[in-house]
């Protein structure tokens, strides 16, 4: 596996798979890696020839007082679990390089980004949009892969790489789950005990929600009625977003009637827990 720090050698050894006829898979990343990340390694490794994984966190996508300093960095744990995944290139970038100078060029998806975490976190999706870009037309991969955790992320790579023609598939892979369905984020270790016994309660309201709708009930407000039962928001737990929403505009519903099918609705949840925002979702077929 090769490890490089710079943009150019980067582009060059990328170009030369490509000129040597090898498919490409790419999983871009924040670092701070773990199982969830692991696992989009891994499945590109599986359907791809060779596997390129950035890590950079990326400064454009947090907002003023959100966690970019403290963000959790660690190079060689990171390398490591690239190396065990089945990575053949890890990079990892600079700002200095991603954003020259004189930098102004941004890619704005408009209307998947208006609510969710765009509603909550403004600037954030540009930020990810516009990197997503760069890295994709560094790496100019065949395939890229993104985790279902980040939905709303999904949604908006899938969105911009049909508009700016850029000819590559979106892999949207699985939530990766601790045993009792925290979804792995780099942003748990921030939890303490406490927090941590308080953060399951995100995907239990998400599967009792899930259950009312295969149960068939109809209705948006009583499905988010429940979730927000099972949360039971105060001190330990505050509710950002409850929502049910359309799977692939991310609109409300029309009515607040939820199905029939066909297709899926997305519900989705992001609150803070102890020092962490954490954001989950879950896709729930109609019939
Ligand atoms: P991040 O480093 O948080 O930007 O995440 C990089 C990629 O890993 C994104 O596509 C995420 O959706 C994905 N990812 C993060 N957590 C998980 C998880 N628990 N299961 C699967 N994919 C994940």
């Amino acid at each position: 596996m090769r490890v490089l720090e710079n943009l150019q050698e980067t582009t060059f050894l990328c170009q030369r798979y490509r000129a040597a006829g090898l498919s490409i898979g790419f999983v871009p990343t924040l670092g701070a890696l773990h199982a969830g990340h692991a696992s989009l390694i891994r499945q590109s490794a599986l359907e791809c020839e060779k596997t390129v994984v950035s890590i950079f966190v990326n400064p454009t996508q947090f907002g003023p007082g959100e966690d970019f300093a403290a963000y959790p960095r660690q190079m060689e744990a990171d390398t490591e679990i690239c190396r065990g995944a089945g990575a053949d290139l890890v990079f990892f970038a600079s700002s200095g390089e991603v954003y020259p100078e004189g930098f102004q060029t941004w890619v704005t998806v408009e209307d998947l980004t208006r609510s969710l975490c765009g509603g909550s976190r403004p600037g954030h999706f540009r930020g990810v949009a516009t990197v997503v870009t760069q890295l994709l037309s560094i790496v100019q991969p065949h395939r890229a892969y993104f985790g279902q955790k980040d939905y709303q992320q999904c949604q908006v790579v899938r969105r911009l790489t049909r508009d700016l023609h850029l000819g590559l598939e979106i892999r949207v892979a699985p939530t990766i789950r601790e045993p009792d369905g925290l979804a792995l984020s780099s942003r748990n270790r921030y939890l303490d005990v406490s927090a941590r016994r308080v953060a399951p309660r995100i995907y239990q309201a998400l599967q009792a929600g899930s259950g009312l709708i295969l149960g068939g009930e109809p209705s948006v407000e009583r499905v988010i009625g429940r979730m927000i039962e099972e949360l039971s928001p105060g001190e330990d737990l505050r509710l950002d977003y409850v929502e049910v929403r359309d799977s692939e505009t991310l609109r409300e519903l029309e009515e607040g009637r939820i199905g029939p099918g066909p297709g899926s609705v997305l519900l989705a949840v992001a609150a803070v827990v102890g020092k962490s925002r954490l954001i989950d979702n879950v896709l729930v077929p109609l019939l």
